[in-house]
C-alpha cells in the first residue's frame, strides 16, 4: 500500500472517529478533535482516548517490519533463498558481509545498508519499504547481555567498529571463513590466533580454491604474511573486555528435558555436525539424550536413537524460536554459533522486545507508546483552577458499565478541557443563561449557583439515593462534579461515573439549546432528561445480559451472572439475568 492511500484512509478514520456527522466524500476537511492526536491515541487509563493510529498499524500490519523477523525466522522457505541471493552475495556470488541473515539486525552505516540493498531490484519497492519500516523500528541490541556473543557477527558488530577495506573483508569473509566472534578463538590455547595460526589458516583455506575456482592462485610468501597480519589487526581493533567475554567457558549444565546440541570435539566448527536432541538423565541409562530430526521448518521430530552424552561430544545450549502457538519451539542452532537470537533487543522509545514475541499488535503498541503525548497541559491547568488535589490516574480510569459512547462524550470533554461554552462563542455574549451573570465557561457550568442549587445537588441526591458514595463536604463538590474526585483516596465507581456523565450530557443539552433559542437554562427539563437517559441506558444492559443468559437456558452451557456483577446499584439481577431497575430513580424522577 503506497503511501497516499494510507493517508486517505487515515483522514476517513479520522472523520468517522471525530466528526458529528462525517461525510466521507474525499475533499479534505479540518476536522475538530477535542483532544490532540498524539494524546487520542494513547491508553485510557494514561488519558488518552485508545484512538488506534491506523497509518502506524498499517507499517506494522501491512507485514512490511514484520518481514524482517519472518527473514530471520529458522524455518526454511524458497523467498528466503531468493533474498539471500538478492541480498547477501555480491555479483561474483561471495557474501558480502558475515553476519548472513542477520544483518538486518546488526548496526549498519548508511554505507553498508546501500552496499546490502545494491543488487535488489530497482523495481522492488515493497521489499525496499519493508527494509526501510524495519529500520525504522531501531531495533538494537542490548549490549549488556553477553549471553550469546560467542556466535555475534565479527565484522557488523554492534560493539564495536572494524576498520577494514572491503576487499579484504569480502577475502576473509568468504575464502577463510571468520564471520562469528569465536573465529579468532584458537580453540587449544583459548587464545586469538597468532599471526602464525592465521598463515596457517588463510594457506590451508586458500589452496582449497586454487584450480578449484577461477583466479584463484598459490598466494606467495609476501601476500600470506601480509594477509596474516591484516588478520592480526583486525583482532587488534576489538575491545579486550569482549576477548575476555568470547574466551569464558560454556558453562551449562543441561536439565532433564533440554532441547540440546551436541557437537563432535574435533569438527565443531564446521556448520551441519551438530546433532539435537532432548536430555535425559535416568539411574538406569545415565545421562544421554534422544535424538531429534529437525525438518525444514525447524521443528523437532523425537526419534528412538540415543546418544551418551559424554566423550567425544561438546554438550550445548540450543537457541529456540517460539512459535505462534503453545509449546510451538523451533530450533535455531546451537547458542554459541547463533545470531541474532531472541532475546535482549530494544526497539525505538527503549521497549523491550523478543523477536520471536514481535507481533503486529505490540508493535503497533509500542509505536504508539512512543509517540503518545499525555495530557500533562490539561492536567496542570484543571488543577490550577481546583482547591482539592485531583489524582489523574483515577480521572483516566473511571469507566462505567451502561454507557454509549456517544455518552461519555461531553463530559470526556470537559474531563479535557475542550467542551465549547457560551464564553468561547462569538455568537453570544457569553452569559451563563441560568444566573444571568457570569461567564459560562466549563467551570462555571459546575459552579454556577443557579446550576448547582436546582441541577447538581439533585444529581448528587439521585447518586446517593441509589447508594453510591458522594463528597462528604460540599466544598469538594466541584471536584466531584467536573472531574469525580469523591474524597483524596476515593474517586467515583462505575455508578456515579454513569450517572454523572449522563448528567453533563443532559444539562450541555439544555445549555446549547437556552443559547440557540435565547431562553433560560430549564434544569428541571435537564433533570427529567437525565432521569429518561438513565432509565433507557439501565433497560438495554438489563436485556442485553437477560438475553445472553437466555441463549444457553436449559443446556449444560448455562450461562449465568456472576454473584459480584448480581448487585449493581442502580440495577439487580439474580443468576438467570432477571433485572430489576433501582426503585429509587422513579420515586427521584417522580420528585422532580
Ligand atoms: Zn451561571
Amino acid at each position: 500500500m503506497d503511501k497516499n492511500t494510507i493517508c486517505t484512509i487515515q483522514e476517513d478514520a479520522d472523520r468517522l472517529w471525530w466528526s458529528r456527522d462525517p461525510v466521507l466524500d474525499g475533499h479534505p476537511k479540518r476536522i475538530r478533535r477535542f483532544v490532540a492526536r498524539n494524546t487520542a491515541i494513547g491508553p485510557k487509563s494514561l488519558g488518552g482516548l485508545g484512538n488506534m493510529s491506523w497509518k502506524d498499524h498499517v507499517i506494522a500490519y501491512s507485514y512490511r517490519a514484520e518481514w524482517m523477523n519472518r527473514y530471520i525466522h529458522p524455518a526454511e522457505a524458497k523467498w528466503k533463498e531468493v533474498l539471500d541471493a538478492m541480498l547477501l552475495k555480491n555479483k561474483k556470488g561471495e557474501l558480502k558481509f558475515g553476519a548472513g541473515r542477520g544483518i538486518f539486525f546488526c548496526a549498519l552505516t548508511p554505507a553498508q545498508k546501500l552496499r546490502l540493498l545494491r543488487n535488489l531490484p530497482r523495481k522492488a519497492h515493497y521489499l525496499r519499504a519493508c527494509m526501510y519500516d524495519h529500520w525504522s523500528l531501531q531495533i538494537k541490541q542490548n549490549l549488556t547481555m553477553t549471553d550469546g556473543i560467542k556466535g555475534e557477527p565479527l565484522w557488523e558488530s554492534a560493539r564495536y567498529k572494524i576498520n577494514c577495506d572491503w576487499k579484504s573483508r569480502t577475502y576473509f569473509i568468504n575464502v577463510t571463513r571468520v564471520t562469528i566472534m569465536t573465529d579468532i578463538i584458537n580453540r587449544e590455547t583459548n587464545k586469538p590466533h597468532t599471526r602464525e595460526g592465521w598463515r596457517d589458516w588463510i594457506e590451508t583455506l586458500h589452496n582449497e580454491k586454487v584450480g578449484r575456482v577461477k583466479g584463484f592462485k598459490k598466494l606467495t610468501n609476501r601476500e600470506l604474511s601480509a594477509k596474516a597480519t591484516m588478520m592480526e589487526q583486525v583482532v587488534s581493533q576489538i575491545p579486550q573486555q569482549i576477548i575476555n567475554e568470547i574466551t569464558q567457558p560454556d558453562q551449562y549444565s543441561p536439565k532433564p528435558g533440554d532441547t540440546v546440541a551436541m557437537v563432535h570435539h574435533e569438527d565443531g566448527d564446521e556448520e551441519g555436525d551438530a546433532f539435537y536432541g532432548i536430555y535425559t538423565d535416568t539411574p538406569a541409562h545415565g545421562a544421554r539424550v534422544r535424538l531429534t530430526v529437525i525438518d525444514t521448518v525447524s521443528k523437532e521430530h523425537l526419534t528412538n536413537k540415543y546418544k551418551v552424552a559424554a566423550g567425544q561430544y561438546d554438550i550445548h545450549e540450543v537457541a529456540l524460536w517460539k512459535g505462534k502457538r503453545k509449546g510451538d519451539w523451533r530450533v535455531i542452532g546451537p547458542k554459541n554459533t547463533t545470531f541474532p537470537q531472541p532475546k535482549g533487543w530494544h526497539m525505538k522509545g527503549n521497549v523491550e522486545i523478543k523477536l520471536d514475541e514481535y507481533r503486529i499488535n505490540a508493535v503497533t503498541k509500542t509505536i504508539t507508546k512512543v509517540k503518545f503525548d499525555p495530557p500533562t497541559a490539561t492536567e496542570q491547568a484543571w488543577q490550577s483552577r481546583l482547591n482539592w488535589v485531583i489524582n489523574f490516574v483515577k480521572v483516566w480510569k473511571m469507566k462505567s458499565f451502561f454507557l454509549t459512547p456517544r455518552d461519555s462524550i461531553t463530559w470526556l470533554k470537559i474531563q479535557h478541557r475542550n467542551l465549547f461554552t457560551a464564553s468561547r462563542n462569538d455568537q453570544t455574549n457569553g452569559i451563563c443563561r441560568a444566573c444571568g451573570w457570569t461567564q459560562e465557561n466549563q467551570l462555571h457550568l459546575a459552579r454556577c449557583r443557579i446550576i448547582k442549587c436546582y441541577f447538581w445537588d439533585k444529581v448528587l441526591q439521585l447518586i446517593e439515593a441509589v447508594g453510591d458514595e458522594i463528597p462528604g463536604t460540599a466544598s469538594e463538590h466541584t471536584e466531584y462534579i467536573l472531574l469525580g474526585r469523591v474524597s483524596d483516596t476515593d474517586h467515583t465507581g462505575p455508578i456515579g461515573a454513569g450517572i454523572l456523565a449522563l448528567a453533563w450530557r443532559a444539562l450541555y443539552a439544555e445549555t446549547v439549546s437556552a443559547h440557540i433559542d435565547k431562553h433560560n437554562v430549564d434544569s428541571g427539563r435537564a433533570l427529567k432528561r437525565l432521569a429518561d437517559l438513565l432509565k433507557e441506558r439501565l433497560v438495554a444492559y438489563g436485556e442485553k445480559w437477560q438475553s445472553w443468559c437466555n441463549v444457553h437456558v436449559h443446556t449444560t452451557k448455562q450461562s449465568t451472572i456472576p454473584l459480584k456483577y448480581q448487585e449493581r446499584g442502580v440495577i439487580s439481577q439474580d443468576i438467570m439475568g432477571h433485572y430489576t431497575i433501582n426503585p429509587e430513580i422513579q420515586k427521584w424522577k417522580d420528585a422532580i
